[in-house]
Formats: structure tokens, C-alpha cells, sequence
């Protein structure tokens, strides 16, 4: 799913270089759970950002769902994109748009009939327990839902790859190992690759 091969990352802050990365080589095998730990400005936010797209890598190899990002044209990319499902720590949810809109947005800007988008997004709301809070605004919701929703957007595409970072650092304790919960769940189910 994820490889990489002597990844080097370096920063220029301020003229000066930083080296976020140092000589990474990774596998991250298809339909496993992996999990990546480190202290703060240890290269976590980076390692992530490079799987994405967001950033490139200063030297070294890197490839996603087999495709080697060095070599990939901006048209693949999001393609590739497309099947990279980001649960984020503080949520990132519109609150001009309601839970049904926010969790149908990856659908509308693929243009996708409203049909579909109607029984997608009502059988995953139904799944992560959101039911009856498709009409309401994601700021009327405990922090524990927001994040259900979050997941919801994150897998609405049917994505291959599911990266989480820090996805349940801004919840209380108690709602924490729900929410971890939900996502086993979901990873056991349909096999997709986590990344935490
Ligand atoms: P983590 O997510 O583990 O906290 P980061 O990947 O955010 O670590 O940061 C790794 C190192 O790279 C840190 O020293 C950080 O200051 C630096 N860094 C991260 N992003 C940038 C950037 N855009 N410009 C310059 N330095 C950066």
C-alpha cells in the first residue's frame, strides 16, 4: 500500500535547513493497521503529508497504492487522492453545511448524482450512528460526533488507504476508545488499509 525507499525530507526555515526526515524506509502492507508514534517534531505530520501528495520527498523513493509518487502526472495524483480517506484531529467540518452535506462533499465535487449521493451517505450516517442528526449543523455536536462525522466524509469515496492523524487527541478519554472502536469496526469490515 505505502512504501518508502531511503525518504529524505528537508525543510529551509528562516535559511536555514531542517531535516524533518532522515533515511525512512517503510512497508505498509494492504489491509493492515499501522500506526506511527513520536514525540512532537518528530517527522509524523511530515511522513503523512508525503503519502498525500501534499508534499515531495527532498530524495529517496516513494510509492502509494503502487504508484510511485516521484513519477506520477498532477491528473493521476488526484486520482490517486481520491481513494486517500484524511480523518483530521480538529475535524475540519463546514459548519455553513449540515452532517448529510458536510459527510456528501468528496460526492458533490466528484459530481455525482443525488440519488446516489442520498443512499451513500444515509447508509454511512446510519452506520457511525448519525441518523438523526443528518439536518444539523456539525457545531450542535459533542466532540465524539463531530468525529463521527469526520470519518464518515473520510470513507464516503471507499478508500483504500484511511490515514488518521491524531484523530482522537481533541476527545475526552471516555468518547476516545468509542471512536477507536468505530474505526476497528470499520477496518475489520471492509479490509482497508489505517493508518493512525
Ligand atoms: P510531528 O508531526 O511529529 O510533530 P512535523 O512533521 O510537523 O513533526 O515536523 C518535523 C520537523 O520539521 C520539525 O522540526 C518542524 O519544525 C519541521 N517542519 C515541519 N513542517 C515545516 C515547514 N513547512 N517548514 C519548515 N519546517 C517544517
Amino acid at each position: 500500500m505505502v512504501r518508502f525507499e531511503h525518504v529524505e525530507k528537508t525543510y529551509l526555515k528562516n535559511g536555514r535547513s531542517v531535516e524533518a526526515l532522515k533515511h525512512i524506509n517503510l512497508d505498509i502492507q494492504a489491509g493492515s493497521v499501522f500506526g506511527i508514534i513520536g514525540h512532537s517534531g518528530a517527522g509524523k505530520s511530515t511522513l503523512l503529508r508525503l503519502m498525500n501528495g501534499l508534499e515531495s520527498p527532498s530524495s529517496g523513493r516513494l510509492s502509494v497504492l503502487g504508484q510511485d509518487l516521484s513519477a506520477v502526472p498532477a491528473q493521476e495524483l488526484k486520482r490517486l487522492q481520491k481513494q486517500i480517506g484524511m480523518v483530521f484531529q480538529h475535524f475540519n467540518l463546514l459548519d455553513s453545511k449540515t452532517v448529510f452535506e458536510n459527510v456528501a462533499l468528496p460526492l458533490r465535487l466528484n459530481k455525482v448524482g443525488n440519488q446516489e449521493v442520498e443512499e451513500r451517505v444515509s447508509a454511512l450516517l446510519d452506520y457511525v450512528g448519525l441518523t438523526d442528526k443528518a439536518q444539523i449543523r456539525p457545531h450542535q455536536l459533542s466532540g465524539g460526533q463531530k468525529q463521527r462525522v469526520g470519518i464518515a466524509r473520510a470513507l464516503i469515496m471507499g478508500p483504500k488507504l484511511v490515514i488518521a492523524d491524531e484523530c482522537i487527541s481533541a476527545l475526552d478519554v471516555s468518547i476516545q476508545a468509542q471512536v477507536v472502536n468505530l474505526m476497528k469496526d470499520l477496518q475489520a469490515q471492509t479490509g482497508t488499509t489505517y493508518l493512525f
